[in-house]
C-alpha cells in the first residue's frame, strides 16, 4: 500500500534497522524504543489491523511469532525471555495501521500493562 509507513520500510523506500527480512516478514529496530531491545515485527503483506485478519493470513500471523524467535537468538534473549505485544486500534494505542508485534526485551516488565 503506497502510503503506508510500514510497506514503505518493507519496500525499502523509507530507512529503518531492518534485523530481518525474507520473503513473507520484515523486523527492524523501533525509532523509539521502549526497552533496550525494541523491534517491529511486520508480515509483507499490507493488513490494516488484528481485526481485518482472515483464514488466509493465520500462516503468516503464525510465521511473526517464529521470526520472533530468531531475533532472540540474535539480541541474546533466549536466557531472560522478552515480551511480545500487538496492539489493535486507538484505544489499545495502535498508531500503524499495518499490522505489527512488537517485541520487547532487555528489561524487567510489570503486569497488567498500562
Ligand atoms: P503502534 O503504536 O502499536 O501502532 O506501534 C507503532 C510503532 O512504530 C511505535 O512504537 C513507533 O515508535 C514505531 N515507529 C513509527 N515510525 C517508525 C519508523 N519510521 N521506524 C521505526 N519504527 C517506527
Ligand atoms: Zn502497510
Amino acid at each position: 500500500m503506497a502510503e503506508c509507513l510500514f510497506c514503505r520500510i518493507a519496500a525499502g523506500e523509507i530507512p529503518a534497522k531492518i534485523v530481518f527480512r525474507d520473503e513473507k516478514a520484515v523486523a527492524f529496530e523501533d525509532i523509539n524504543p521502549q526497552a533496550p531491545v525494541h523491534v517491529i515485527i511486520i508480515p509483507k503483506k499490507h493488513i490494516p489491523t488484528l481485526l481485518d485478519l482472515t483464514d488466509e493470513d493465520q500462516s503468516i500471523m503464525g510465521y511473526l511469532y517464529v521470526v520472533a524467535n530468531h531475533i532472540a537468538a540474535d539480541k541474546s534473549l533466549t536466557e531472560s525471555g522478552f515480551r511480545l505485544v500487538a496492539n489493535c486500534k486507538e484505544s489499545a494505542g495502535q498508531e500503524v495501521f499495518h499490522v505489527h508485534i512488537h517485541m520487547l526485551g532487555g528489561r524487567e516488565f510489570g503486569w497488567p500493562p498500562g
